[in-house]
């Protein structure tokens, strides 16, 4: 008699999910039943959204039908799940079905909560958003100069990069269009520093400083007062802006809120090296869900999933398990001016960034390009590091 497929399903269909997915269906074949469950069925390539903004692409190249990234065998279940029973080992769907598991992947990313900070949705733009990207992209239009201030509702916030790279990114597009000299560029930082990694900041600052951008640091935003056209600080201060650009707070999905599975923002509680949820030996987490102390970034999630992949391979087979998870990202910093730097680090390496110079920046857009036929169907060989003492 042969035994019966492993069930697993997987919660989005996103970087981390679609990758999981198509791993566990290399690696297990016949003995696995792979389910994806997302309720767009469409995969979002979310770096994209930087060059909505400004105007270098349009929406249709960064959305890609889901079932065209999964192998065969993976079946895609085009509904939002609502809930998630541990001990039945079920997921309930929006539609009123639910779907049976032995193991589970939750890859749900994170939600923007725009309520949270009183006058953001209303005064302020985003670029963390298609349709945020979209309506930025119109105002930037037409703008014809004045204050610009770019800051962070919220800690933390997927791709730490993202804001600087975008300040970055403005000023070009400002110069480009003549009105730089009309116009200011404020970073309102939250920390005593441009960017979270003390040795990214140290490169980076000389080259705002070099374009004129302004640095506010400890500012966590407040509120903001769109007739007023300010912005308050926590601490205390108040700045008037012209336009005014957010990176809206982020908390996990309802589901995981709903499900009881997450701390009080909603991240699952992972361990750092096994990527499974709490004392849940057949729940793994993995990218922005995740309540790990690393960056949110589709390279964590791309690092991550051979791992959870590997994990539930060795538990349906019932062997030892042979990889953990030693904290890798590595993220791109565009710089302007045709130049960036690169961010690699894993938990005990904190990263030593280069000089910002052409190469990477060619890498970045080479991977911008190459995204589609390479990182959800594992194309780019990524070894799971093998760790001393996997267990
Ligand atoms: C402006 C911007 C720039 C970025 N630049 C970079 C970069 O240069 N490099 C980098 O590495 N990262 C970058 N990122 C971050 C990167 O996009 C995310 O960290 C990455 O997508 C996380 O992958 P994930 O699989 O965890 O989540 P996601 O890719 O967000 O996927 C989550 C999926 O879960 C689905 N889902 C949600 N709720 C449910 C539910 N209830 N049931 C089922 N499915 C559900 C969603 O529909 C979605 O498809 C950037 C992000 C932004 C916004």
């Amino acid at each position: 008699m042969t035994a019966m497929p492993a069930r697993i399903t997987v919660l989005g269909g996103g970087v981390g999910g679609t990758l999981a997915a198509n791993l566990l269906s290399k690696e297990l074949g016949r003995d696995a039943k792979i389910t994806v469950v997302d309720p767009t069925g469409m995969h979002v390539y979310q770096p994209g959204f930087l060059y909505v903004a400004l105007g270098q692409a349009n929406g249709r190249w960064l959305a890609r039908d889901e079932r065209t990234l999964l192998r065969g065998d993976v079946e895609l279940v085009v509904e939002q799940a609502m809930s998630v029973d541990p001990d039945a080992g079920l997921v309930g769907l929006e539609r009123g079905g639910t779907l049976e598991w032995d193991y589970l992947v939750l890859a749900t990313g994170a939600r923007l909560v725009y309520d949270s900070v009183p006058g953001l949705s209303e005064g302020s733009h985003e670029f963390y958003s298609l349709a945020g990207a979209q309506r930025l992209r119109e105002e930037l239009r037409r703008f014809r100069g004045g204050r610009i201030r770019v800051g962070i509702a919220g800690i933390p916030y997927k791709c730490p990069p993202a804001p600087v790279e975008f300040v970055f990114m403005l000023e070009e597009y400002l110069r480009h269009r003549g009105i730089r000299d009309r116009s200011e560029i404020t970073l309102l930082s939250p920390l005593n520093r441009a960017f979270t990694i003390e040795n990214a900041s140290k490169v980076i600052q000389p080259f705002m400083e070099a374009r004129g951008i302004g640095l506010t640091t400890f500012f966590n935003v407040e509120s903001v007062d769109p007739a007023a056209g300010t912005v308050s600080s926590l601490e205390g201060e108040k700045t008037e802006y012209d336009l005014l650009v957010l990176v809206p707070p982020h908390r996990g999905q309802q589901l995981i809120d709903d499900s009881g599975l997450g701390d009080a923002s909603g991240w699952l509680p992972t361990d750092r090296r096994s990527l499974q949820v709490g004392e849940h030996e057949r729940i793994f987490a993995m990218g922005d869900a995740t309540d790990l102390p690393i960056s949110k970034s589709g390279s964590t999630a791309h690092f991550e999933a051979p791992v959870v992949a590997s994990r539930i391979s060795s538990l349906v087979r019932g062997t030892a398990p042979r990889t953990n998870y030693g904290g890798r990202v590595m993220c791109f910093l565009e710089t302007g001016g045709g130049k960036a730097t690169a961010l690699r680090f894993d938990y005990e390496h904190p990263p030593t960034p280069p000089q910002p110079n052409r190469v990477w920046h060619a890498a970045k857009w080479m991977f911008n390009r190459l995204y589609w036929q390479t990182v959800p169907q594992g194309r780019i060989p990524e070894r799971a590091p093998k760790e001393r003492g996997a267990a």
